[in-house]
């Protein structure tokens, strides 16, 4: 049987039809974060299933992925990576470009974010609809050598499903969009 934490998660999405551009159906998940015990029960799900994975490293994709991302790698022991959009970061860093539905973006990562080789990470947003986005951290993260141990994400959008393979990697979500 589902987990009945899912159902409460679900039902605190707010879904906002044709936001920011016409024929978007935008999950807004600010909702769910006005809803504590909503909001913890997400990250302990998380934290269940990962906990016991040596995750080294919580790979957060700004700026949704720095909500959920943080929290989960305190409660696990593991750091926190920032990967944000271009210029914000102030070292040395990597990037690599990623194709949106309407021209690119590009997602950074500083350069000595990963120690060592093999460091195993764990990837956080809050949301995988083409899989473009996460496919672009996965790199970035592979060419820090990093081992990438599976994506995590609340709400994963079904019409894409059979894009939820990365690079190889798992994509795991909480919930389906409504
Ligand atoms: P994609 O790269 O196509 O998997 O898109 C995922 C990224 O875009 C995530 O960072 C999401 O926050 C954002 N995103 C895409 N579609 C939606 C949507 N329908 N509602 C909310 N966020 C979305």
């Amino acid at each position: 049987a589902a987990d009945p934490r899912l159902q409460g998660i679900s039902d605190a999405i707010r879904v906002v039809p044709h936001f920011p551009k016409h024929g978007i159906m935008f999950n807004d998940i600010t909702t769910l974060l006005l809803r504590p015990r909503v909001f913890k029960d997400a990250v302990d799900l998380f934290v269940e299933r990962y906990r016991g994975m040596r995750i080294d490293a919580v790979a957060g994709i700004e700026a949704r992925g720095f909500i959920f991302g943080p929290a989960v790698a305190l409660a696990i022991g593991a750091k926190f990576i920032p990967l944000r959009k271009p210029r914000k970061l102030p070292g040395e860093v990597i990037s690599e470009k990623y194709v949106l539905e309407y021209g690119t973006d590009c997602l950074e990562m500083h350069v000595g974010a990963i120690e060592r080789p093999g460091e195993r990470v764990l990837i956080t947003d809050d949301l995988v609809a083409t899989g473009g986005t996460l496919c672009a951290a996965i790199r970035l993260l592979e060419r820090a050598e990093a081992d990438v141990v599976e994506c995590a994400c609340l709400i994963g959008l079904p019409k894409f499903k059979d894009f939820y393979k990365l690079n190889g990697k798992p994509v795991y979500v909480l919930v389906e969009s409504r």
